[in-house]
C-alpha cells in the first residue's frame, strides 16, 4: 500500500472509532461513579473483593476495546504485510516515520 493510502485509511477508522472509544469510556466512568458509594455500602471485608472486582471489569472491558481496535485495523488494510501486526497507535506512527513495520523490519509502504 502506498503511504497516502495508508494515512487516509487510519484517519478514517481514527474517525470512526472516536465515538465508540468516547461510548466506552463514559460507560467505564459511569461503573466507576455508581460502584465506590455502592462499595462504601458493603462492610470492611468486601471493599477489597469490589476494588478486586472492580479493576478486573475495567480490565477487560479494556481488553476487549483493544482487541476490538486490532481488528478493525487488520480489516481496514491497516495491517503489516509480513508479520500480520496492526499499524495503529505507536507501531502506525513508527511505520510512518521509517517505512518499515516496527515489528518485523519489512518495508510496508509501496514506492512513491
Ligand atoms: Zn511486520
Amino acid at each position: 500500500m502506498r503511504k497516502s493510502d495508508y494515512l487516509w485509511r487510519r484517519d478514517a477508522l481514527v474517525q470512526r472509532n472516536r465515538r465508540v472509544a468516547t461510548a466506552t469510556l463514559a460507560a467505564m466512568l459511569a461503573v466507576l461513579i455508581v460502584a465506590i458509594p455502592l462499595a462504601a455500602l458493603l462492610p470492611a471485608p468486601g471493599h477489597r473483593q469490589a476494588v478486586a472486582l472492580l479493576l478486573l471489569l475495567i480490565g477487560i472491558a479494556a481488553a476487549v476495546f483493544h482487541g476490538w481496535q486490532r481488528r478493525h485495523g487488520r480489516r481496514g488494510g491497516l495491517a503489516c504485510g509480513y508479520c500480520g501486526t496492526t499499524l495503529l497507535g505507536t507501531a502506525g506512527d513508527a511505520a510512518v516515520a521509517t517505512d518499515r513495520c516496527g515489528r518485523c523490519g519489512e518495508r510496508v509502504f509501496d514506492e512513491s
